[in-house]
């Protein structure tokens, strides 16, 4: 069994969010099980600046509608995972991953029908029995292999977030040189446009997502994307898996990047140190006396940032303070801005990317706040366990699959939200400031929570009887 897993980001090298953490870690740990794994992306602008990655004699000539693309394969390794990287230069080094930092490329159809032509090639020529596909950047490898070149391998495609299909204008069907007959409702069509997502869910042998509750929530028409209907049509093979965490990566006794490492027995003091030293990184008097709420995330409505504004003011006066670490879109942006001018001492703000800021908050705030509208996995809520930080969550995707009301449950370990509502959002930080109060309560619920266990190892192995049933069924 020889699997190639292709990724638009894979971490330490590219990043932008989730998808990243777990083509990172994935892979590894699949390869502790003795899986002959490789991993294939493009060799960004952050990547080629940043890391030194040696030649091979891998070069593709790729047909792009009538011109000629070149594709040069470079490696490296993770570990002792062979990665390779897809350079083109015209295509990948640009400043962003998707985006200017406004706005996606214009030519988004055309960079991703390109690296999925790669993979597809490179995966013919290196003889893989298996191609684990992830989201829409790599969707349509799986059309070119299955319909295109009859490939007798298997294919899984692993859906990170349905909000994200790669949906494009029929207009831009020329560029993936498959004729019209392949624009149809049961394959890339989609509403008149190109769907690419579409395309790979028709044409994998599995589909899996990355938590058991999201599965069943995208069959239905309020979480489905209009996609619904498509996995309902695969849904014999069409799975849920969790995601899990890179504890080398997120674990408070080793974490380079805190003012001071701790573990359970020693959770106080050291929570205590991160957070004066997180205060002080938002330039916020370090009053440790209140509590301090954490959010690291994309500003985008998916993550609840219209019941988060709408409820910030409220939760601003009371007595705690709250620190917010992301990017995304302008006018969420913007609100904080205008708020955080009133609230100067209680609000912090960092509009940006910073992986070493997202360890502080990790470690210095007492709750991390999640409310999201979805949330297919969501890593962040189990990062916060580790570092004895409690999430408030609203109850869906991997959030439901992860977190259970301390009041309501023994295997309590977070704080949920009854629906999505601002009014909620207080309710579930009064509570948590009400905690707060409790210090004896308090450790215990953190010792408690910093020793589950969301490690790689479990759902690897999921993965890997998956691969198996694949193969097996073949023969
Ligand atoms: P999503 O993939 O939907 O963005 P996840 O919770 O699955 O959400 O993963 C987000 C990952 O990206 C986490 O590792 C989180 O810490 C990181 N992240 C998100 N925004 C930022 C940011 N602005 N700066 C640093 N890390 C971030």
């Amino acid at each position: 069994m020889k699997i190639l897993f292709a990724s638009s980001e894979v971490y330490p090298f590219s990043k932008t969010g989730g998808l990243a953490d777990v083509a990172g870690s994935l892979p590894i740990s699949l390869q502790t099980l003795n899986v002959d794994i490789s991993v294939i992306t493009p060799l960004y602008k952050c990547v080629k600046d940043r890391f030194s990655v040696s030649d091979t004699n891998l070069i593709y000539n790729i047909p792009i509608s009538t011109k000629t693309e070149v594709a040069k394969i470079k490696k490296t390794y993770l570990k002792d995972v062979p990665i390779f990287f897809v350079e083109n230069d015209n295509y990948f080094y640009r400043d962003g991953l998707y985006t200017d930092g406004t706005k996606d490329y214009i030519d988004n159809a055309e960079r991703f029908i390109f690296f999925s032509k790669v993979i597809a090639e490179f995966c013919l020529s290196n003889n893989y029995s298996i191609l684990h596909l992830n989201d829409w950047q790599t969707a349509l490898s799986a059309v070119f292999l299955k319909k295109t070149y009859n490939w007798p391998g298997k294919i899984i495609l692993t859906i990170h977030n349905l909000g994200y299909q790669g949906i494009f204008w029929a207009y831009d069907m020329h560029l993936t040189n498959l004729g019209w007959q392949y624009f149809t409702p049961k394959l890339l069509e989609f509403w008149g446009n190109i769907n690419f997502l579409k395309g790979g869910i028709y044409s994998a042998d599995a589909i899996t997502t990355v938590s058991p509750h999201y599965a069943k929530e995208i069959l239905t028409e309020e979480f489905g994307f209009g996609l619904n209907g498509v996995l309902k049509d695969v849904e014999d093979r069409f799975f849920g898996i969790l995601n899990g965490i890179d504890y080398e990566e997120w674990s408070p006794e080793s974490d380079r990047y805190i003012a001071k490492n701790y573990d359970e027995k020693t959770v106080t003091e050291g929570k205590r140190a991160c957070k004066k030293d997180l205060l002080n990184s938002f330039e916020l008097t370090p009053e440790i006396k209140k509590p301090v709420f954490g959010i690291i995330s994309r500003l985008v409505e998916q993550k609840g940032w219209d019941i988060i504004i709408d409820a910030l003011e409220n939760i601003l006066q009371l007595d705690a303070k709250i620190v917010i670490l992301g990017s995304g879109q302008r006018e969420y942006e913007e609100k904080l801005q205008i708020i955080k001018n009133k609230y100067k001492d209680n609000l912090g703000i960092c509009i940006g990317y910073d992986n070493a800021l997202a360890h502080k908050i990790e470690a210095g705030a007492d709750f991390f706040i999640m409310p999201s509208k979805y949330e297919p996995c969501g890593l962040n809520q189990m990062i916060s366990f580790k570092y004895g930080t409690i999430p408030i969550v609203n109850p869906v995707g991997g959030l439901f699959d992860t977190v259970y009301d301390l009041d309501e449950s023994k295997e309590g370990n977070g704080i949920r939200l009854t629906n999505y509502s601002s009014e909620e959002l207080i309710k579930a930080i009064n509570r948590a400031i009400n905690l707060f109060k409790q210090p004896l309560k308090l450790f215990r619920i953190r010792k408690k929570i910093m020793k589950l266990d969301y490690s790689w190892t479990s759902s690897a192995k999921k993965y890997l009887e998956l691969y198996r049933r694949l193969i097996v069924d073949e023969s």
